[in-house]
């Protein structure tokens, strides 16, 4: 089977109990949650029993050991994970407000994660790996961005394949080096996994199906289009196969993405149709909306099968 790596942060994520207006005044949280847009992507491929690992940094602290103890205990592999000897895991808190939108405090800059770059078990990580799946979230440091051109040229050399999820927050789009960083992942991109409106940061197009036109013509072999509550696309040379989502009650969004892409990832280096793999992973995706914490709702096949069995479906 595949391996699929991923580079980036890992941190916990602290949340509050109730809807409220964010961290000004005293609320009951709940926490720490292992978290990072990259550790719950390879989670997810984990627990769906594909071989993938993460190049990452935590803290030498109890944030550290949640979060290295659940990767291992779900089968990635976690031998690039550098332990910082002074700097703390990275950390994320969170505050849903009533209308859905979410307050985030990061503190993920200062945090052992800025340190992550390609230590000799990241490299010997690297050798192992057939594809790489970028996410944009990660390109915050010029050390993750160095190690990241890196496999990717490491990868490429020997055929493999590269995925690309932007998973951009807007205010990320400002940093130093971050657009070129951002151009560097298309340019070397198989699979591309944008959400929503995100495909446009990318193209001249303005039109979604010009957009993809375009992205296709520019050598990316398939595009992959979330569309939260509405499901998600895939498109190649042949077309659009559109996959509505599942109907669940939506608990906590973070995570669907990552897990989504996880999902679809994997499914698609074990060679897996369009229209099954997505239903897989808008299953995975529904299946992570369901339950609170960024990584609490990540799923096996055999959760999958059984989400689907509820619903007269079979995945593989
Ligand atoms: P991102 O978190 O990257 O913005 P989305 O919000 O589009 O990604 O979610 C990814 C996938 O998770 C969707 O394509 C869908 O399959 C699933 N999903 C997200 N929100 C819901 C929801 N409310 N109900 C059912 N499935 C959902």
């Amino acid at each position: 089977m595949k391996k699929i790596i991923t580079i980036g942060e890992i941190v916990v994520e602290i949340m509050a109990v109730e809807t409220g207006n964010g961290f000004r005044s005293a609320i009951p949280l709940i926490g720490p949650f292992a978290s990072g847009a990259p550790a719950i992507f390879i989670d997810q491929a984990a627990k769906l029993g594909q071989p993938c690992g993460i190049v990452s940094a935590v803290g030498n602290d109890d944030f550290g050991v949640l979060n290295v103890e659940r990767l291992r205990n779900d089968g990635a592999d976690v031998s690039a994970i550098a332990v910082h000897p002074t700097a703390a895991t990275g950390s994320a808190f969170v505050c849903y407000r009533p209308d859905g939108n979410r307050d985030f405090i990061f503190n993920i800059k200062h945090s052992a994660c800025s340190a992550i770059g390609l230590t000799p078990a990241a490299e010997a990580l690297v050798e192992t790996a057939d594809h790489l799946h970028i996410m944009g979230s990660a390109l915050f440091s010029d050390g993750i961005v160095a190690a990241i051109h890196e496999a990717t040229r490491g990868i490429k050399a020997k055929g493999g394949t590269v995925s690309f999820d932007p998973n951009i927050r807007k205010e990320m789009l400002d940093l130093p080096g971050m657009r070129e960083a951002l151009g560097h992942a298309l340019e070397n991109t198989d699979l591309f996994m944008p959400s929503g409106d995100e495909i446009f940061l990318f193209t001249r197009a303005t039109e979604e199906k010009a957009a993809v036109a375009e992205l296709l013509a520019r050598g990316i072999k398939a595009v992959v289009i979330k569309r939260g509550a509405k499901g998600a696309s895939y498109f190649d040379v042949s077309g659009e196969t559109l996959a509505p989502a599942f109907k669940v009650e939506e608990v906590d969004p973070t995570g669907a993405g990552d897990s989504f892409g996880a999902a679809f990832v994997t499914c698609w280096l074990r060679g897996m149709a369009a229209d099954k793999a997505l239903v897989i992973a808008n299953a995975t995706g529904a299946r992570a909306v369901g339950v609170k914490g960024p990584m609490e709702g990540t799923s096996s096949m055999t959760e999958i099968e059984a989400f689907l069995a509820a619903r007269n479906l079979s995945g593989v």
